[in-house]
């Protein structure tokens, strides 16, 4: 071997190291490196993120949505109490609940849909009409004719993430503390550590009163890889918290310093279209012109009843 080719194949393995590990440092940007803010911030995530058309959150113009009649959200098990853990993944605190599988179907589903999480974002990610909450908290599910919840964010309608919208209150939410709680114990853990919840959780209790009205738009999951495979359901009716237990979250460790807030921006509606559905909603005017001229003929009866002393 000469030394000139010698000297040839040492430059090539240089340049094959240097190349891998540039990749493998493309390959960590992609999948774990991602923030809220910085360089890894929103504006840099990668892929569809970027490039997509029907990312989310949005900003839910409530004049502009299309009333119609989706039908209602069926909740199955969800009153049910659950033993619960939770965790901080470093972008959030999520839940985890033990035992059977509860499903949600109805509103215009196409399929039968498991919880597989839930976890919140502060301040919320959703708008309504520019106007932001303090908490969002997302239920994550996917549909049961897939593996899993990462096969099932593959295909269009994989997903289904009802969300709920928290107002601030003076008041405590007593539904809230258990949860809480064990997010003070994980907040300097992000990662392994699964601290179970102190007492059962009911998922109805994180939902608002009246489940039946919501506003449901196709859009993504609103961290990477962003897929577009999400049907959204956001409640219309919102829950409270207090600025105390507001602070509980906004004091937890991320992966990278304290996670003061961990909402994606919102992005660009397009050509898509926001459903507004309201409970008892028939979608049409018949029932209230027939009410109008119901009320019109009851006044004329009275009227003329009077009118000629019977009554
Ligand atoms: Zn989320």
């Amino acid at each position: 071997m000469t030394d000139a080719l010698r000297a040839k194949m040492g430059l090539d393995l240089l340049l094959m190291g240097t190349l891998m590990l540039l990749c493998s440092g493309l390959q960590a940007s992609n999948a774990a490196d991602w923030e809220y803010w910085g360089k890894y911030g929103p504006k840099n995530w990668p892929g569809v993120c970027t490039t997509g058309h029907k990312q989310s959150p949005i900003d839910i113009v409530t004049e502009d949505a299309e009333r119609t009649d989706l039908g209602a959200l069926k909740f199955h098990r969800y009153d049910f109490a659950f033993s619960s853990t939770l965790v901080n993944t470093g972008h959030s605190v999520q839940i985890i609940l033990d035992g059977v599988p509860i499903h949600l179907s109805g509103g215009s589903l196409p399929s039968v849909y498991i919880l597989e999480q839930m976890h919140f974002h502060w301040s919320a990610e959703h708008t309504v009409d520019g106007q932001r909450d303090p908490l969002e908290l997302h239920l994550v599910h996917y549909d049961q004719q897939y593996a899993n919840f990462s096969n099932a964010a593959q295909y269009e309608n994989g997903i289904v993430v009802v969300a709920v919208l928290f107002e601030l209150s003076n008041y405590d939410n007593e539904d809230l503390m258990s949860i809480l709680q064990a997010t003070k114990m994980v907040s300097h853990w992000v990662g392994k550590n699964a601290v179970p919840l102190r007492s059962k959780l009911i998922p109805f209790l994180l939902l608002p009163k009246d489940h039946t009205t919501y506003y449901h738009y196709q859009g993504s999951l609103t961290t990477p890889g962003c897929q577009e495979s999400v049907m959204w359901f956001v409640m219309t009716e919102k829950l409270t918290i207090s600025e105390v237990q507001m602070d509980v979250f906004r004091h937890l460790e991320g992966s990278n310093g304290t996670l003061k807030f961990n909402y994606r921006p919102t992005q660009e509606l397009g050509d898509r279209k926001v459903y507004h559905r309201l409970e008892g909603y028939t979608g049409s005017t018949s029932v209230l012109s027939s009410n109008i001229i119901y009320t019109i003929l009851n006044v004329l009866l009275v009227r003329f009843l009077s009118s000629s002393g019977i009554l």
